[in-house]
This record gives structure tokens, sequence and C-alpha cells, in this order.
């Protein structure tokens, strides 16, 4: 899989460097390749934003200099293309499992007041939101959708990790425990002692439907309206 991330700050990106999407980055699953839009201004002080028309507070970044950042990139014709912005969809597992079968994705990220609407019109195929509040730029939500993506990309995780986790059902996952066997006076449930593989596949989907319950009883109500 391959992202293209158009970005005024891309050293923000350092963070994918490690752990998991790290490893994935160097085993050449994925490829992230940072644009940055300023590299494409003209002015010789490399502004890439200018004051809103009708007047307002903020910076709108120019559609122009937007434009030549995305044109830069190559062989481009079969990416889809998403503009991070708190306008957009929200984003959930059901739209990561969706991008997880695209094979290029470009990422506009924002800043300031936001992009020029011209050039989101021309480019962006999908607005996507990482939910109903407003960050400073695209850079963290861009993050958000390398990060979850990724982790549906064969060989990023082992596959049974995917499998079972919260959302995967439309439910949330069940409690996990390790070592040691009592901490602070708790022990573990006796039945993931057990060596039971159907006692403990029982146990594990009634936690999971108690917790959605009291965590997340909308996920419970979504799950009866798709039954119906
Ligand atoms: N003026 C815009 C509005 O009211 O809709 C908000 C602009 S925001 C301060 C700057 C940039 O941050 C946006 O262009 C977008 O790329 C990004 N951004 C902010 N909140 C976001 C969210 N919830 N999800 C995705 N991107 C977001």
């Amino acid at each position: 899989m391959k992202f293209d991330v158009l970005t005024l700050f891309p050293e923000m990106f350092q963070a994918l460097q490690e752990s998991i999407i790290g490893r994935a980055i160097e085993k050449e699953l994925i490829d992230i390749n940072l644009i940055n839009i300023r590299d494409f201004s003209k002015d010789k002080h490399k502004k890439v934003d200018d004051t809103p028309y009708g007047g307002g507070a903020g910076m709108v970044i120019r559609p122009d200099v937007v434009y030549d950042a995305y044109n830069s990139i190559e062989q481009k014709e079969n990416a889809k293309v998403i503009y991070l912005s708190p306008q957009g969809k929200v984003f959930n597992q059901q739209k990561v499992k969706m991008f997880s079968k695209e094979k290029h994705i470009i990422l506009l990220c924002g800043h300031y007041e936001g992009i020029d609407q011209r050039v989101i019109d021309e480019i962006v195929d999908e607005e996507i939101s990482i939910g109903d509040y407003v960050l400073t730029g695209g850079e963290l939500p861009a993050m958000v959708l390398i990060d979850s993506i990724s982790r549906y990309i064969n060989g990023v995780l082992n596959e049974a990790s995917t499998e079972e986790e919260s959302f995967s059902n439309g439910m949330l996952e069940y409690p996990q425990y390790t070592r040691p066997e009592e901490f602070h006076g708790k022990k573990i449930p006796e039945v993931l002692k057990s060596g039971h593989h159907g006692n403990i596949k029982k146990w594990r989907e009634e936690q999971s439907i108690k917790i959605t319950g009291e965590k997340r009883p909308d996920l419970l109500n979504d799950l009866k309206m798709q039954s119906n």
C-alpha cells in the first residue's frame, strides 16, 4: 500500500517510524511518501496561504500551491484522494477495512482555516473526519488513517489480531489478562485457565456482549437494527 501525504508539516510524521508501523515501513509492506506543500510555493518567502475572501479570521491555503503539490505525484490515476476535514464523514472501522483494499491513497492535510474550496472540489474523492471536534491540522488525522488502515495490510499484524478485536463484529472485545495470575488480590477468571476452548469462547462472547452493553449500548442497538 502506498500513502502519499500532502502536508505543510512533514516532520510531524516521525511518530510513524515507531513500533508496528515502523516495522511495516522497514519491511516495505507500506510506503509513506511525504510531500511538503510549501515546496510548491512560488512566493519568495515560501508563503502558501492568504486571507479569506469575504473577510473573517485566519488564513486559507491557496489552491494553486496545493494543486501543484498534488500534481507532482506520479502514477496517481488509480489513487483515492482523501481530504482530512472536520466536515467529512466520521471515520470508523468499516471505512478502515474499505480503504485497506486500495493500493494507493493520497492524504491531503489542511491547516489554519483550511484549504481553498476550488482545489478540494477538483482533486478530492472523499472527505474524512476523525470526530466531531476541530484540530489545528490534518496531520494527526492522516496518521490515524495510516495507522488503522496499515493494520489490515497483509503481514503487518498476525491475522487473528484484527479478526477478534473491538468493532470487527460490531461489538467491543472481551477483557484480556496476562501474568501474574493474581494482582493486588484480584485473580484472573478461572475459565481462562481451564484449557477448554469451547468454554473460553463462550465466556469471551458473553463478556463481549456485557461490555458492549455497558460501555457502548449504541453498538448493540445498531446490531439489532441491522438484524431486523
Ligand atoms: N475552518 C474549518 C472548519 O471550520 O470546518 C476548520 C479548519 S481546521 C482548524 C484546519 C485543518 O485541520 C482542516 O483543514 C483539516 O485538514 C484538519 N482537521 C481539523 N479537525 C479535523 C477533524 N476532526 N478530522 C479531520 N481533519 C481535521
